[in-house]
């Protein structure tokens, strides 16, 4: 028998035949108990959208909304503010093509709660070879995706201070040096003076809220392109891009100025310090050791000429 005979979920999220032929309830047993969401819409994508006509009780249970309550409407009922544009658009592409979509996308439930779910959107055709409907599959995968989260950021985030670690920022930096704007690209390589006596003075703990204030005070100076990393112990490390020589020293200076006037909250009461700034622009057919190594020894000048100070190599 020609499967699209088989019968269909119906205008009213009921189910009849299609083409005459009976019900088969097996097929429906399975859809029906199936742990994906399936959806049924018609086929056509321009607004208000393709109609609902059948959600399984998954759908129930995963989106929080009745079939009664969603069959007429359509499915961008469940897209919010966290939905991807770009994912929708191109998943809404590949459908007029006739083909089959997959992504992972936001959606949200009746209650407005966001959920992940892996989506898979296929066409149903009719006898010509014309699409008549759209089915989908929707996984919840909103765990893994907080999983893959959770990992991307203890693989990618300093866990004192918060902001990228080494490693993130060295990666972030490399994939700058590559791209485009080479020569609006700017390191900045940052290292607290004699962080050690706050230490010995103070105690470990006093120090790491110096830390802490510190990292914070630089990600308010800076501009949303730019990423600031801790590259280890009193050591940060800021990537400027699209930026031209005389900003990116005067950001730099504004980094200084900013750490010198913030004494740093601790547990032994407000702290004041200062740092030193290596700053560098990267070179047409630089290596990331060139940029950091130029950077590496303005600061070292910065040190030797008195810290407290911004140089530029
Ligand atoms: P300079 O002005 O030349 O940079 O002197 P400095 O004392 O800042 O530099 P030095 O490299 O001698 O000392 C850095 C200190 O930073 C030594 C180390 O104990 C401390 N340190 C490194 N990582 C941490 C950390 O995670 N927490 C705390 N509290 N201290 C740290
Ligand atoms: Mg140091
Ligand atoms: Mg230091």
């Amino acid at each position: 028998m020609d499967p699209n005979l088989l019968s269909f979920p119906a205008m009213d999220g009921g189910w009849h035949s299609l083409g005459g032929a009976e019900l088969d309830p097996d097929f429906r047993a399975i859809v029906e108990s199936a742990e994906d969401s399936v959806i049924v819409t018609d086929a056509d994508l321009d607004a208000p959208g393709p109609i609902i006509r059948y959600v399984n009780p998954a759908f129930t249970r995963l989106t929080g909304y009745s079939r009664h309550e969603v069959v007429g409407r359509s499915p961008r009922l469940l897209q919010g503010p966290g939905s991807d544009p770009e994912m929708l658009r191109a998943i809404s592409a590949t459908l007029r093509r006739g083909e089959t979509a997959q992504g992972k996308v936001i959606n949200y439930g009746r209650n407005g709660k966001p959920y992940w779910i892996d989506l898979k959107i296929f066409p149903l055709f009719g006898p010509r070879g014309e699409v008549r409907r759209f089915a989908a599959f929707q996984r919840d995968c909103t765990l893994d995706q907080f999983r893959l989260d959770e990992m991307r950021n203890l693989a990618e985030r300093d866990v004192l201070t918060g902001m990228s670690n080494r490693r993130a920022l060295l990666n972030h930096l490399q994939t700058q040096l590559l791209g485009d704007g080479v020569e609006q690209l700017c390191f900045a390589y940052l290292d607290i003076d004699h962080f050690k006596r706050v230490n010995d003075t103070h105690g470990h703990a006093v120090g790491d809220a110096v830390l802490m204030g510190f990292a914070d005070t630089l990600a308010g100076q800076l501009r949303r392109t730019d990423l600031l990393g801790r590259l280890g112990g009193e050591e940060f490390g800021v990537c400027m891009p699209h930026i031209r020589p005389p900003e990116a020293l005067a950001l730099a200076e504004r980094l200084r100025q900013g750490v010198q006037g913030a004494p740093f909250a601790t547990p032994a009461g407000p702290l004041p310090v200062t740092c030193s700034i290596g700053v560098s622009m990267a070179r047409r057919g630089d290596t990331l050791s060139d940029l950091l190594g130029r950077a590496d020894e303005a600061l070292y000048d910065a040190k030797r000429g008195g810290r407290n100070r911004v140089v530029r190599r």
